[in-house]
């Protein structure tokens, strides 16, 4: 039985150790909005709402998603009895439109929460999940593959030295940041500085337009440097002209803003937007519809990976733990703590080995790390509780 009885909702600014720059902008410090969710039998779970300050890579920002999980979401769920965390999900999705980020934010903390009080490893309970996984008899991962988005930088020379000392780190794959103009002089010398063997992608954050012949032949030059992947190349809601462009292309295009859903998924196989996945759970509203995703894709025979939205240690406990499951066959976003964070809000905090690997805490309940609460509550610039009767700021 699940019976929440209290969500508290905290922003926190952490400032990140270098500035991250995409397509859709520059991020220098992330505020984060942090949920504590309250089980009636006093069980906890903390977890992390991955909108950003701006609705430029959704339409989710911190926030709506304070409005939307303050005003409608929480009250839907606090002091109502669910027996699993899919029911939970299902009282979120009823006639809401949207606010996916916001509605994963409790649901993932649900998925949690309930693995914290079986004293079980998150990861474990979604793998169960995912009929996929239990119908093939398939197991968890025990690590997970890292790879690393390497933002814009001001020059090629600069992008090569980025990208050759985070290989000299063990990173299984780099993603470049590119975008109309920062795209071909910067990866071919990337290519041509570090060579052929060296697993790279790009990722374009909806910058480029078939309407425009430079992006068109900037996207064709692209397919001839031996990429693993452009990653969505066009505008977040047109499969279609995915679909146009993949057929023009040899590199397979991954799918990321496309994805807000299974039947998005379904969607891009029956045209062929893409080859390839980069699953946030956020942006689907949480893992019941992340696990559905993942299993579409898995009998599809799409491979996948598992993004990040420069999550602290509390949303990246979510990703290492969905990216345990059987179709995440590429390495993922999933760099250590120090890559962002001077200092995270986990213990242990998160790291990788020299292989480039981090280890799935499946020796440890619930997310698999410690909150440091002391650090978040020095950190919070606003802080709401919410019960099933009231909310008190
Ligand atoms: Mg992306």
């Amino acid at each position: 039985m699940i019976h929440l009885e209290r969500i508290v909702l905290r922003e926190i600014h952490l400032p990140l150790v270098e500035p991250f720059q995409t397509a859709g902008g520059t991020v220098v410090a992330r505020r984060v909005l942090l949920l504590e969710l309250t089980d009636a039998d006093g069980t906890t779970a903390w977890s992390e709402c991955v909108a950003e300050s701006l609705p430029s890579y959704s339409a989710d920002t911190v926030d709506t998603c304070w409005l939307a999980i303050t005003e409608w979401l929480a009250p839907r769920v606090l002091g109502s009895t669910f027996d699993t965390p899919r029911d939970v999900h299902e009282a979120l999705d009823r006639n809401v439109r949207g606010h996916a980020m916001a509605r994963a934010a409790i649901e993932m903390g649900v998925w949690a929460l309930v693995a914290q009080r079986a004293g079980r490893p998150l990861a474990e309970l979604l793998l169960e999940g995912s009929r996929f996984a239990r119908n093939g008899g398939a197991v968890l991962r025990h690590d997970v593959a890292t790879g690393i988005a390497v933002g814009m930088q001001r020059d090629p020379a600069a992008l090569v030295a980025r990208v050759d000392a985070a290989r000299a780190r063990g990173y299984q794959r780099v993603r470049i940041k590119v975008g109309p103009g920062r795209d071909v002089e910067y990866v071919r010398a990337v290519r041509e500085a570090l060579g052929d063997t060296l697993s790279l992608g790009v990722d374009a954050n909806c910058s480029y337009t078939l309407a425009d012949a430079e992006h068109v032949r900037a996207l064709a030059e692209l397919d001839g440097l031996g990429l693993e992947f452009i990653e969505q190349p066009l505008a977040h809601d047109d499969l279609v002209r995915h679909a146009e462009l993949q057929r023009r292309l040899a590199t397979p295009i991954c799918l990321d803003e496309s994805i807000t859903g299974a039947a998005r998924v379904d969607d891009a196989i029956a045209l062929g937007s893409g080859r390839m996945i980069n699953l946030k759970p956020g942006r689907v509203g949480g893992f019941t519809e992340a696990i559905t995703v993942h299993d579409h894709c898995a009998r599809a025979g799409i491979p996948m990976w598992c993004g990040g939205m420069l999550e602290t240690g509390i949303g990246r406990a979510y990703n290492v733990a969905l990216a345990a499951l059987p179709n995440f066959t590429f390495p993922g976003d999933l760099s250590p703590s120090a890559r962002y964070w001077a200092r995270d809000i986990v213990r242990p905090e998160w790291t990788m080995d020299a292989e480039g690997r981090v280890r799935v805490p499946l020796d440890r309940p619930g997310i698999g790390v410690e909150v440091d609460t002391g650090m978040i509550q020095e950190l919070v610039n606003r802080e709401v509780v919410v019960t099933a009767t009231a909310s008190t700021r």
